[in-house]
């Protein structure tokens, strides 16, 4: 029988965590929050129940899934050719935002990794899943526990609103703190190469491994280059709106000025704001419902707009990644057509939020 379960973050109750490991060691699913976004999560040795989570997701079956653990000697359990500088990786960002793909090793079924010699790994940093984890004494795999195609989850309650009752249950954890998905770096490349961008940023990486490189469909913008990472070709990430991607912006230092309800001459978070009116109108005049995702310091000029939603700061990216897929699913219960999104600077986990942006508005 489906539940929800409200459990503590800090001190996660014993007998939910028991409730849920009894689900997972019978085969079952459990939604359960990490620090990036909420997982659905099954054993990952047991190739029926990494069967369900395609099922109930509606995943294509060429997109593999991360396997999440609680402890790094469970490395050895399920890669092989472990290169050393994964030590140093560990030591600074475990647990943590950061997802190795590695050669697996026989223990992992294919249905987890789609087929793929490689497996993703990574070790979440919330008390609730890591606990879930120890105690099921198996590693779990979790892709995020929405709907194919559909933004993250980073309530509970979303959750709740792609599935139903059609999982087991749902640990609710109350929101999550990244609101991004992980860095997901290949490990069995020379240079490594980042194949998804998220909760680590490229910068950070690029002070323990100044070789590292962006996989080249990250380069283009397009994100349409041939991907390594299987996930990455689709449409991803997406509300049911058509979304709209206003000027990336390259120079942070002239994004961020906008004062006092004005935006000095001659900055790029001029020509963004303009774009985005001159959008306002445009659309509206063919009856659309338009929709702005709009900073704190921009809401005040899309006042045409039939709904403007605040990511956040232009000072804090990181509460704009907390809030994006929040914002995306309201946009969609909000009934509207169009979404003008202002596009941020690809620096810090900026980079990860243009990507998550990029792909929302494909197709
Ligand atoms: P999600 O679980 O929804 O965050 O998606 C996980 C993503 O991690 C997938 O879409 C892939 O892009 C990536 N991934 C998972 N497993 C592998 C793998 N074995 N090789 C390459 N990329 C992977
Ligand atoms: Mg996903």
């Amino acid at each position: 029988m489906f539940e929800i379960l409200k459990i503590n973050s800090q001190r996660p109750e014993k007998c939910f965590i028991q409730k849920a490991v009894k689900i997972i060691k019978k085969g079952g699913l459990v939604a359960f929050p990490t620090e990036t976004v909420y997982g659905l999560g099954a054993n990952a040795l047991d190739k029926n129940a990494v069967r369900k989570i395609f099922k109930v997701k509606g995943r294509p079956l060429d997109n593999p899934i991360i396997v999440h653990i609680a402890k790094i000697e469970d490395l050895n359990l399920l890669a092989r050719n472990i290169p050393k500088d994964v030590k140093i990786l560990v030591q600074k960002f475990w647990p943590g935002p950061l997802t190795f793909v590695l050669f697996k090793k026989n223990a992992v079924p294919d249905e987890v990794t789609a087929g793929l010699k490689v497996v993703a790994i990574r070790m979440p940093k919330n008390k609730i899943a890591l606990e879930m984890i120890k105690k099921a004494g198996f590693p779990i795999a979790a892709p995020s526990a929405n709907l194919a195609g559909r933004p993250s989850p980073t309530f509970a309650r979303h959750v709740f609103e792609d599935f139903g009752s059609k999982i087991d249950l749902i640990l609710d954890g109350g929101r999550t703190k990244i609101g991004v998905e992980s860095t997901v770096v290949d490990l069995t490349v020379k240079p490594f190469q980042i194949l998804r961008p998220g909760g680590i940023s490229f910068e950070e990486l690029k002070k323990v491994l100044p070789d590292l490189r962006l996989h080249p469909s990250l380069l283009d913008g397009t994100f349409k280059g041939k991907s390594k990472s299987p996930g990455m070709k689709y449409r991803h990430y997406a509300p049911k709106a058509s979304l709209i991607l206003v000027n990336p912006i390259r120079d942070s230092k002239k994004w961020d000025k906008v004062q006092k309800g004005r935006i000095s001459n001659g900055v790029e978070g001029k020509e963004q704001v303009l774009r985005i009116q001159n959008l306002i109108k445009k659309y509206q005049k063919q009856n659309k419902k338009v929709g702005v995702l709009s900073s704190f310091e921009t809401k005040r000029f899309y006042q045409q707009a039939d709904l403007v939603l605040i990511s956040g700061s232009r000072k804090n990216l990181e509460q704009i990644a907390q809030n994006l897929f929040k914002i995306l699913r309201e946009f969609d219960k909000q009934k509207v057509d169009i979404i003008l999104a202002e596009g941020v600077p690809e620096k810090g986990i900026g980079f990860a939020i243009m990507h998550r942006l990029k792909k929302a508005s494909q197709g």
